[in-house]
């Protein structure tokens, strides 16, 4: 029978409860334990899809097309669980689920509440992960403790506890400890406040973990613990990283987290292994030189953003011992060509994310000319290839109004065109064409020397395809189609001749990126940075 631990947070919100979810995770499965991992979204979106990623962050994806909270990304990035569509539930989902049941007449002759009936599908989804071989499933409550959406969640796992057995249940909160700038003291009362807030509601928990800026001493854990009834060892420290937030779980595992953990919930386990976590963390520390790349997007503003596409570069960087900066610049801000020499200036590389939605296209479309022209690296990741086409088309194919149908819809030359299969398309939510897809790479290709391999496999999310009628006229400019759909039709990935580095795919590689697992074409497009004059 699987365990479970439960991560609520609690005084503010985006204190990491996310990458303390999977640091826990990967703390576990270096102990030779299986672990699933799932979040909580108290909004009643279905799922973060439909929002902008000014509220949200970026839209992480499953393989399975699940558009997903951003947390499931340090999930993968750090623990080796399987994520499919039921790691990331909303409030949305569970309502849904419970109205499409009324209305079937499951619960003919009741009134339907959110106790039991709300509660009991969140318990379900819960138990769902404990599937065969798993022993720990790690469910993260999004939100912060007090708040009105995440009480039917709490109730839920309160109740799920008393079902379960508490020695099979762990209760884990997340915890901010302030300091107060002009005397320089620590304040425990808001977190005396919010485990209150828990008890009340009937949840113990087990270990707090108390983010810091500072050290805490052994005087302030002993009031924590006293005033919130948790063992002086469980009061775990979680100081702000130094140099990476992959810190995090040797932080954890060095007030030794994965033992208590394993003791409370009775779990048979290895010995600790942080081998590769280490040496990876030892580069990150002292990288033997630094690179810097451009950014150009739409939402720069928000680091959360870009969340995968910043953490891939990272990983890239670690291959060849590189600190690798990103300077962020708002494609809006690109409005001549002078603003991209100014903007662009000293970089090594230059990397085009997704998007959506016309603003900022054609500052893209300038800063992938500079790149083009002046033999810059270059990665364009699903808009970004788009953004790369357009600009082929019109300044070397000589197709001066060539643009996307996205947001162009009548150019006479839409380069970029809306896929048939989304031609009948009417709800926004969910529609895309998501999640992993395989893609045939020409031998010989920097696309094929990058993945070592002549068919891969990559998360998708866009609406919009090149359009097939322009491949002869790349092709003899210069345009290699270096990756394919297996049955030859969709075009995955371009190159172009004689650039030392210009590649770019319809899909988010960006995803499929682990620190430990650099994906293959930031590790190349970095290479190639490293190379640039
Ligand atoms: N807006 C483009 C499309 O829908 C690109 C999407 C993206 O970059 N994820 O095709």
């Amino acid at each position: 029978m699987a365990k479970h631990i439960f991560i609520t947070g609690g005084v503010g919100s985006s204190l990491g409860k996310g990458l303390t979810s999977a640091s826990i995770g990967l703390l576990l499965e270096s102990r030779g334990l299986k672990i699933n991992i799932q979040k909580f979204d108290p909004y009643i979106n279905v799922d973060p899809g439909t929002m902008s990623p000014f509220q949200h962050g970026e839209v992480y994806v499953t393989d399975d097309g699940a558009e997903t909270d951003l947390d499931l990304g340090h999930y993968e990035r750090f623990t080796n669980a399987a994520l499919t569509r039921d790691s990331s539930v909303t409030t949305g989902q569970v309502y849904g689920e419970v109205i499409r049941k009324e209305r079937h007449g499951d619960y003919l002759g009741k009134t339907v509440q959110v106790v039991p009936h709300i509660t009991n599908e969140i318990k379900r989804r819960i138990k769902k992960l404990a599937t065969k071989g798993i022993d720990v499933v790690i469910s993260e409550i999004g939100g912060t403790v007090g708040d009105i959406e995440s009480l039917p969640f709490l109730e839920a796992i309160r109740q799920f506890a008393l079902e379960e057995g508490r020695e099979n249940v762990m209760f884990i909160h997340l915890t901010l400890i302030p300091r107060l700038r002009a005397t320089g003291e620590i304040k425990t009362k808001p977190t005396q406040h919010s485990v209150g807030k828990l008890r009340e509601i009937g949840i113990q928990p087990d270990i707090l973990i108390c983010r810091t800026e500072v050290r805490l001493n052994k005087e302030v854990r002993q009031k924590i613990s006293l005033f919130c009834n948790v063992p002086l060892d469980c009061v775990i420290e979680e100081k702000d990283a130094e140099y990476s937030i992959y810190e995090v779980p040797v932080m954890l595992a060095r007030q030794d987290t994965d033992a208590l953990v394993i003791k409370h919930l009775g779990l048979k386990a290895d010995g600790k292994n942080l081998k590769e976590w280490t040496k990876l963390l030892n580069i990150l520390r002292k990288p033997s030189r630094t690179v810097e790349v451009a950014l150009v997007g739409k939402y720069v503003e928000l680091y959360d953003s870009y969340k995968s596409v910043y953490e891939a570069l990272t990983h890239a960087g670690i291959a060849s011992r590189t600190k690798v900066d990103v300077r962020r610049i708002p494609s809006d801000s690109l409005n001549t060509m002078k603003d991209v020499r100014v903007a662009l200036k000293g970089v090594k590389g230059l990397v085009i994310p997704g998007g959506f939605g016309d603003r900022g296209i054609e500052g893209k479309i300038l800063a992938v000319n500079y790149a083009r022209k002046r033999k810059l690296p270059f990665l364009g990741l699903c808009l970004g290839l788009q953004v790369a086409c357009i600009e082929f088309a019109r300044n070397v194919c000589g197709l001066k109004d060539a643009n996307s149908a996205e947001f162009a819809e009548n150019t006479a030359n839409p380069v970029i065109t809306l896929m048939d299969s989304q031609g009948n398309v009417v709800d926004k939510g969910g529609t895309m064409r998501l999640g992993a897809y395989p893609c045939r790479l020409v031998k010989g290709s920097k696309a094929y020397e990058a993945y070592m391999c002549e068919e891969t496999t990559e998360r998708h999310r866009h609406r919009y395809e090149f359009n097939n009628a322009y491949r002869e006229v790349f092709e003899k400019k210069g345009i290699i189609f270096t990756g394919l759909s297996p049955d030859g039709k969709l075009v995955e990935v371009i190159e172009l001749k004689g650039h030392p580095w210009f590649v770019a795919t319809q899909a988010h590689p960006e995803f499929k990126s682990k620190p430990t697992r650099p994906h293959p074409l930031f590790r190349g497009f970095i290479r190639a940075a490293l190379r640039h004059g």
